[in-house]
């Protein structure tokens, strides 16, 4: 029955990693996957976490199956984080929130509530976007276009092409966007262009999808939720697909949310019930441990200002590491303009180099970076950095 099955290609962020850790090179730099690391370049277990583990462990008197849609006190949480815990919408029960394995599950919940219930809906993604936004949606036989959004040559915004694309979207579409730290470019909207981007969106009448997956990791955490709060002023129906992945270095817990937005508290209620059935069909109820933490950690003032100041800590160190690389390529001699990378936000840049140049940094230099040229920033170190650079300046000449 298997012989006619041809293997798959390798997963072009993953499949990078696996061959990462078969490299023997001691002097490897993985520079591909969008992990955070330290000043050591270790991906160590957050503080805060440890210890609201530590009382975890303590308390749990049960490993009985968690409700479909998950804990209350969680999925308020996440209301909290997304929404401002004074917002409207909380006060008016017109958002509901599921706990998901990750955020790559709630996008998968997502698009099978999509596709069931907006079966005429076509997706459409930025260009570029996450590697594997088009095969989640298109898993569940969605239709994916994708809309302008990023200059290569000015290593900008392409903001009047991104409203020209958007103006063409029909009414009943879904749109995705990243709500901060756009993944693969680094670069956001501004204010400005989010609240314009808003009033289309209103005016276009189609659904908007945040994917917020690096809350806290552009600006801070009320900073980041702007684009998605912008757009609750315009748009009375949206999804949020939220991961906890990067901002609790919770990646291997699975943690993170779908949430749905109406226009009236009974609307919310009765799209929920069917959410809560594409969870029950997929992976049946979520898992429980990485939610726990961050219920703990989200509602106990002491462990919420440890992992704020160590989320900013995050924070600022990527932000160190993107002025250190402009500088030190400089130093190191190379001309061409890579400035703009200190002003984008998050994890991740677009590099520019060409797909030739990233092959080369990876069979003669062991670093290993995605081969569209995206960066994962969170990777560099001040101890790799002058390989690092001495690499791309070879690489270059
Ligand atoms: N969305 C974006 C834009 C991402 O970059 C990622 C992870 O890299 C995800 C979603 C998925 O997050 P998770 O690992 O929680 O499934």
């Amino acid at each position: 029955m298997f012989e006619h099955i041809q293997a798959a290609p390798a997963d072009p962020i993953l499949g990078l990693s696996d061959a990462f850790r078969q490299d023997t090179n001691p002097n490897k730099i993985n520079l591909g996957v969008g992990v955070y690391k330290d000043e050591q370049g270790a991906t160590p277990i957050l503080k805060s976490v440890k210890q609201a583990e530590e009382r975890l462990v303590d308390d749990e008197n049960t490993k009985s199956y968690l409700s479909i849609e998950g804990e209350k006190a969680y999925r308020s949480a996440v209301k909290a984080l997304l929404f401002g815990k004074d917002h409207d919408i909380i006060a008016k029960n017109r958002a509901h929130t599921a706990h998901t394995p990750g955020g790559t599950g709630a996008l998968r919940v997502a698009a099978e509530f999509i596709k069931k219930h907006l079966p005429e809906a076509t997706i459409w993604v930025s260009n570029p976007t996450w590697a594997n936004h088009q095969a989640v949606f298109q898993s569940v036989g969605l239709e994916v276009g994708s809309y302008a959004y990023y200059d290569a040559n000015a290593k900008t915004l392409d903001f009047e092409s991104m409203l020209a694309s958007l103006s063409q979207v029909p009414e009943g579409d879904v749109v995705l966007f990243h709500g901060c730290c756009h993944n693969p470019t680094g670069i956001d909207p501004t204010p400005a262009q989010w609240q314009q981007l808003a009033k289309l969106a209103s005016k276009q009448g189609f659904l908007p999808l945040f994917d917020f997956a690096y809350q806290g990791f552009g600006n801070g955490l009320e900073e980041d939720a702007i684009g998605l709060r912008t757009f609750l002023e315009e748009t009375p129906e949206m999804l949020i697909a939220n991961s906890f992945s990067k901002n609790f270095g919770l990646y291997n817990e699975r943690v993170g949310a779908l949430t749905i937005v109406a226009e009236t508290a009974e609307q919310a209620s009765a799209a929920f019930t069917q959410i809560k059935r594409c969870a029950r069909t997929n992976y049946s109820n979520p898992p429980s441990h990485g939610a726990a933490v961050v219920t703990e950690i989200l509602t106990d003032d002491q462990l919420r200002s440890l992992w704020e100041m160590e989320l900013a800590s995050m924070r600022q160190r990527i932000q160190e590491m993107r002025t250190l690389f402009v500088n030190t390529l400089r130093a190191k001699g190379v001309e061409q303009d890579f400035s703009f990378i200190s002003k984008q936000q998050g994890m991740f840049s677009f590099s520019g180099l060409t797909p030739d140049q990233v092959a080369s940094l990876k069979e003669d230099h062991a670093i290993y970076i995605v081969g569209s040229g995206r960066l994962n920033v969170a990777g560099m170190t001040k101890n790799n950095m002058e390989q690092l650079c001495e690499a791309i300046a070879a690489v270059l000449s």
